[in-house]
């Protein structure tokens, strides 16, 4: 339950920090008219929440990439939890699922899955 939040946070991590930054962008726009100050301190607020959010992003994937190495020992999908657990490539350390199709690398951290282009149609 909590490692399945913690995917989706780090799954949306870089959309939610943008939305922040646009509400922030909102809040000081208005404050432009209204008072001056608050603006300036938005700035100086977000410069520096840029490092926190950083540093925090950093602290999340970490997290679930631990958890994802402890179910993979144990021969477990992070993802749906099935034992049906297969490397992809001998010495690349990567590891796929057979039941979901997730990917992960030796270190647990999720791949990406890579969505094949749909070919041109021609008239
Ligand atoms: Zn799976």
């Amino acid at each position: 339950m909590i490692l399945k939040l913690l995917r989706q946070l780090n799954r949306a991590y870089g959309y939610a920090v943008f939305g922040i930054y646009l509400a922030a962008f909102g809040i000081a726009f208005l404050f432009v008219f209204i008072f001056p100050p608050a603006t300036l301190a938005l700035l100086f607020i977000s410069i520096f929440g840029l490092l926190f959010f950083n540093v925090l992003g950093f602290v999340l994937r970490t997290i679930e990439k631990r958890w994802n190495r402890a179910r993979l020992g144990k021969g477990l999908c992070p993802e749906c939890g099935a034992a049906a657990l297969s490397a992809v490539a001998s010495g690349s350390g990567e590891i796929r699922c057979g039941a979901c199709d997730a990917r992960h690398d030796a270190q647990g951290a999720w791949i990406k899955p890579i969505v094949q282009e749909p070919e041109p149609v021609q008239a």
